[in-house]
C-alpha cells in the first residue's frame, strides 16, 4: 500500500497514523503541491512518482548515480543519493585537474601563450587552447550529469551531498530535485575571453574591467535548458570547499572557477524553486542568458519562494523575458564585493513581494536592484534591515540614479502560489527552514 493510500485510509478510519513529516520518511514519491508556483501549471510536477519498483534506486557513488540516470532517459525513476558522491572520481578514485589535463595543457603555458600584452585581443587559438578544450571535454564527460524527464532526485536523510557535479536538465519535462547539497561545480579549465573593447561587445555590466577580457567558466550546479515543469526544493547550492575569493588573479582578472548555482535558460519554462539556500557565490541565478534569445519570449516563467541568498554577489536572480514571481525570500548581503540582488534585464517581468533584505551598513536600498535594458519591476512588502522600503522609490532607490525609470506595472499578477507570508515572518522561517536536510 502506498503511503498516500495509507494516509487516506488512516484518515477515513480516524486512526492516528505516523505523521507525514516523521523522521526518515520516504520523500521519493512526493509531488509538487497544487498551486505551488509556476511548476504547478497544467499537469503539475510529479517527477518520478510513477516509477515502478524496478526504477527506484539508492545510489552511493558516481557510477551508481550515472547508471540510475540512464543517460537522461524519460523512464519514470526515483533516485536517492545516500551519503557523499564526488563526481570527480573514477571507480572511487579521486580525479584532480591534472588527471583530466591532456595534449600538453598547463596553466603556466596557457597564461604565457595568451597574455593580452603579447597575444592581443584575438580569441585564444593554437596548441594550448586546443589542449584546454580537449582537457575540458574530459572533465565535462565526467561531471555533467544529464537528468531526463519524469525523474525525482532526492537526498536520503539530512546529509546527502553531491560534489563537483553539474546536473543538466536538458529538454526534459517533469523533474524534481530535493533535499540535496550540491557543492563546488569546479571548472579545471577556465577559458580566457578576449577584450570587449577590442572585439564583439560583451553584455554591459558583466565585465567591469580594464578592457582586457575576462575568464569564463563552464559549470552551473544545476543547469536547465529547454526544461519544463521542474521543482527544485530544499537544496543547498554553494562553492563550499573552493571559494572563488581564494582564487588568484590572472591577466588582472579573478580566475573564477564557478559559473551559476542554478541557471535557467534556453526556453525553459514552468519552474518552482523553493526553500533552497544559495550560499557563498558570485553569480547565483541567471534566468535567460541572452538579449537576442527571443525564443525565450513567453517562457522562462519561474517562481522563487522561501529561498535564502547568503553572501551572493549578484544575480539573485537576473532575469530576461520571464514572468518571475519572487516572494518570501531572504537575502543576507555580503560585506565585500556586493553588486546587486535583483537584475532587471530585457523584457523581464519580475513580481517581487514580501522579501527580506539584511545588509551591512554601507549597502543602500538603491544597490539592491540593477537594470540593463529593463523597463518594469513590481515590488511590494519589501523589508530592508527590518524597515519597510520601496525599491522603486524616486528618492531612495533605483529610480534616483537611473537614466531610465522602471515602472511598477509588469503586466501580470501571479496566481500560482501558496500562502504568502509577511517579509518578517518569511525571513525567520527561511533562516530556520531553507536548504538541504530541512524538509519538515
Ligand atoms: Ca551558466
Amino acid at each position: 500500500m502506498r503511503l498516500r493510500q495509507l494516509t487516506v485510509a488512516c484518515f477515513l478510519l480516524g486512526v492516528l497514523c505516523v505523521p507525514a513529516h516523521a523522521e526518515g520518511r520516504d520523500i521519493g514519491r512526493d509531488t509538487l503541491p497544487a498551486n505551488d508556483g509556476w511548476a504547478a501549471e497544467g499537469a503539475g510536477t510529479t517527477g518520478g512518482a510513477a516509477a515502478d519498483d524496478a526504477h527506484v534506486f539508492t545510489v552511493t557513488d558516481r557510477a551508481g548515480l550515472v547508471r540510475a540516470l540512464d543517460g537522461g532517459s524519460d523512464t519514470p525513476k526515483i533516485i536517492k543519493i545516500a551519503g557523499t558522491i564526488d563526481a570527480n572520481t573514477d571507480d572511487g578514485d579521486r580525479l584532480d585537474c591534472a588527471a583530466y589535463a591532456t595534449g600538453g595543457y598547463a596553466l603556466k603555458k596557457y597564461l604565457a601563450a595568451y597574455d593580452p600584452r603579447t597575444w592581443g585581443p584575438a580569441k585564444p587559438s593554437g596548441p594550448q587552447e586546443e589542449a584546454r578544450q580537449t582537457s575540458a571535454a574530459r572533465q565535462a564527460e565526467r561531471i555533467v550529469l544529464p537528468v531526463g524527464s519524469n525523474t525525482t532526485l532526492v537526498g536520503l536523510g539530512d546529509s546527502a551531498l553531491l560534489k563537483g557535479a553539474s546536473l543538466h536538465i536538458k529538454n526534459a519535462d517533469n523533474v524534481i530535485v530535493r533535499n540535496l547539497d550540491l557543492r563546488d561545480a569546479y571548472d579545471c579549465f577556465p577559458v580566457w575571453q578576449s577584450s570587449p573593447k577590442l572585439s564583439a561587445p560583451l553584455e554591459q555590466g558583466d565585465t567591469p574591467n580594464g578592457g582586457l577580457g575576462d575568464w569564463k567558466t563552464a559549470y552551473d550546479n544545476i543547469w536547465l535548458t529547454g526544461a519544463t515543469h521542474v521543482w527544485v526544493d530544499h537544496v543547498t547550492l554553494s562553492d563550499k570547499g573552493h571559494p572563488d575569493a581564494d582564487e588568484p588573479t590572472h591577466f588582472a582578472r579573478n580566475y573564477l572557477r564557478h559559473d551559476g548555482l542554478l541557471d535557467i535558460t534556453g526556453g525553459s519554462d514552468l519552474v518552482t524553486v523553493s526553500w533552497s539556500r544559495f550560499a557563498g557565490h558570485d553569480k547565483a541565478m541567471l534566468i535567460g542568458n541572452g538579449d537576442t534569445a527571443t525564443g525565450d519570449r513567453g517562457r522562462l516563467r519561474v517562481t522563487l519562494h522561501h529561498n535564502a541568498f547568503e553572501s551572493v554577489v549578484q544575480r539573485a536572480p537576473r532575469v530576461r523575458f520571464g514572468q518571475v514571481h519572487v516572494y518570501n525570500n531572504r537575502y543576507d548581503i555580503p560585506g565585500d564585493d556586493y553588486r546587486y540582488s535583483l537584475g532587471v534585464s530585457t523584457e523581464s517581468r519580475i513580481y517581487a513581494e514580501n522579501n527580506a533584505f539584511h545588509a551591512p551598513g554601507h549597502v543602500e536600498v538603491a544597490d539592491l536592484v540593477k537594470s540593463w535594458n529593463g523597463s518594469a519591476l513590481h515590488q511590494s512588502g519589501t523589508l530592508f534591515n527590518g524597515f519597510p522600503v520601496d525599491l522603486l522609490s524616486r528618492y531612495n532607490a533605483y529610480n534616483s540614479g537611473s537614466e531610465r525609470d522602471l515602472t511598477a506595472d509588469v503586466g501580470w499578477t501571479p496566481t500560482l502560489h501558496t500562502r504568502i507570508d509577511s517579509a518578517r515572518e518569511a525571513g525567520r522561517a527561511v533562516a530556520r527552514g531553507a536548504g538541504a536536510g530541512r524538509i519538515p
